[in-house]
């Protein structure tokens, strides 16, 4: 807390022309093109490693980065916040990506694996009931990620699991079925301090380096394309997960 407060005023003290300028643009409003949703987690630091600035990206950031999903009605199952802020970037911003990030050495993750019910605090524990989804699937699926220790894989499977919850909403089917979305899995590697995408092709998380990087923004020239875990015909994560016998309960589509 002190080095935020001090840091405040170093902010003040070193702010030059440059910053005056985008602040004040900024002041007019906000266009940013992503919606970023990741855990609360203090290390996940994405203005260092995707060295974003002021007004790029619209961020909804909670315990273990869930959504929790849409009921038949639209309306979110848990409390409405997340859902009015995704609703918000999507019909106000107009926001054509949005990204769930998660992350190595989750504490959800691993409070999620280790089971729910030990955890004392009654909403921590009642929120990380989002994730039972993915604890289905990490048990069927021993072949996703198995270099990774088994609270990263679950937590790379939850990114995956709450990509899926955000599809419940009608404000994200549409924008998909137009091919106006873009949705993305990233996950953060804290010790390594390196960012993964999940590929559709390889059913896995790929490390956005150079090449990745070309691969990824070579897929935007192809829009309008079927996204993402799209409603398109090729083979992927649709696919593989479908092949999983526990189904995730919140799975709404048909
Ligand atoms: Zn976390």
């Amino acid at each position: 807390m002190k080095k935020l407060v001090r840091g405040i005023v170093e902010f003040r003290r070193k702010r030059d022309e440059r910053h005056r300028d985008t602040f004040a643009r900024l002041a007019l409003g906000q266009s940013p093109d992503c919606l970023f949703i990741s855990c609360s987690d203090s290390r996940v630091a994405v203005n260092v490693f995707a060295s974003t600035d002021p007004g790029d990206l619209f961020v909804i950031r909670n315990v273990g980065n869930m959504v929790p999903p849409a009921a038949s009605s639209g309306i979110s199952i848990s409390d409405v916040s997340e859902a009015a802020a995704i609703e918000f970037a999507l019909t106000q911003l107009t926001v054509t990506h949005i990204i769930v990030c998660g992350h190595s050495e989750c504490g959800a993750m691993a409070a999620a694996y280790k089971g729910r019910e030990k955890v004392l605090s009654p909403n921590l524990r009642a929120w990380l009931g989002l994730a039972e989804p993915a604890l289905a699937k990490l048990k069927e699926a021993r072949f996703f990620a198995p270099e990774l220790a088994p609270h990263n894989r679950l937590s790379q499977l939850n990114v995956l699991e709450q990509i899926l919850h955000l599809r419940t909403y009608p404000a994200v089917r549409e924008r998909l079925e137009r091919g106006e979305l873009t949705l993305h899995g990233w996950w953060f590697d804290i010790a390594k301090a390196d960012v993964y995408a999940y590929e559709e092709v390889s059913a896995g998380f790929v490390i956005i380096d150079e090449q990745e990087a070309e691969r990824i923004l070579r897929k935007f020239n192809d829009w309008p394309s079927s996204g993402w875990l799209g409603t398109g015909p090729r083979p992927g994560l649709r696919s593989w997960l479908a092949r999983l016998p526990a189904w995730s309960r919140f799975d709404r589509r048909s």
